[in-house]
């Protein structure tokens, strides 16, 4: 594997530095786009960490299971069936990367991220396939949790208001008819669950650089990480 830098563990010992990308923030922020095009500039792979946590809501949602009822959890946990190709994202061979998008598994993937068992196994999935490195990684906890070794970490953030406006455009090219205070009132909902969770709240980790993208475009974000990745490689 590819060895880039050095980093201390928590046991104090050295480990050699994962040569990967954690983009974390809050939702909305472009974390998505602006991964896969860093993926793209580097040549590297892009793994859309949200968009497995929606899967596997939408398969709890599908299964019409409790996450109270921990047998019948454990149970589809075991046989969940993920997969990723470029962008699109499969649950057990089927393409549902338009499904993981609907309003009732946005709802639902709240709940359902908050569950330690889940992230547990989510989490094990997505060390597995980013171990060897060169990949981008986005998230709310793959700086913090899941790749605490990578080399590069960034923490992008938007006002919740820059973040709506672009939700709110975005569906509209979509041809739908958003509302916008709906649209930030979903956003603030969702920041507020995840960085007060009990499990891998969302937060900056210690050694992330942070950048404010509410006044820059796509290609000043994808530019400033490219340049930091560069210069501390
Ligand atoms: O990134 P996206 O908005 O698609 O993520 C959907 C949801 O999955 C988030 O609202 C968050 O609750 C959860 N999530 C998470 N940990 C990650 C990625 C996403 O808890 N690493």
């Amino acid at each position: 594997m590819e060895q880039r830098g050095a980093v201390i563990q928590n046991d104090g010992m050295t480990a050699p530095a994962l040569p990967l990308i954690a983009i974390d923030g809050p939702s909305g922020v472009g974390k998505s786009t602006t991964a896969r095009r860093v993926a793209e500039r580097l040549g590297w792979y892009y793994l859309d960490t949200g968009a497995m946590y929606r899967a596997a809501a939408l398969a709890v949602q599908r299964a019409g299971i409790a996450l109270s009822d921990r047998p019948a959890l454990e149970a589809l946990l075991q046989s969940l069936d993920l997969s990723q190709e470029g962008t699109r994202i499969f649950l057990a061979g089927e393409d549902v990367s338009e499904a993981i998008r609907s309003q009732a598994t946005t709802q639902l993937v709240t709940p359902v991220s908050a569950d330690a068992r889940v992230r547990e196994v989510l989490v094990d999935q997505q060390r597995r396939i980013g171990a060897r490195g060169r990949w981008v990684v986005d998230g709310r906890d793959i700086g913090t949790v899941v790749f605490t070794g990578a080399c590069c970490k960034v923490f992008l953030t938007a006002s919740p208001e820059a973040r709506a406006r672009r939700r709110f455009l975005e569906l509209q090219a979509k041809g739908q008819s958003p509302d916008l205070e709906a649209v930030l009132q979903d956003l603030q909902r969702r920041d507020l669950a995840d960085s007060t969770r009990a499990v891998a709240p969302l937060r900056r980790a210690e050694d992330a650089a942070e950048l404010d993208s509410s006044a820059l475009s796509l290609d000043q974000v994808v530019d400033w990480i490219v340049a930091r990745h560069q210069s501390h490689p």
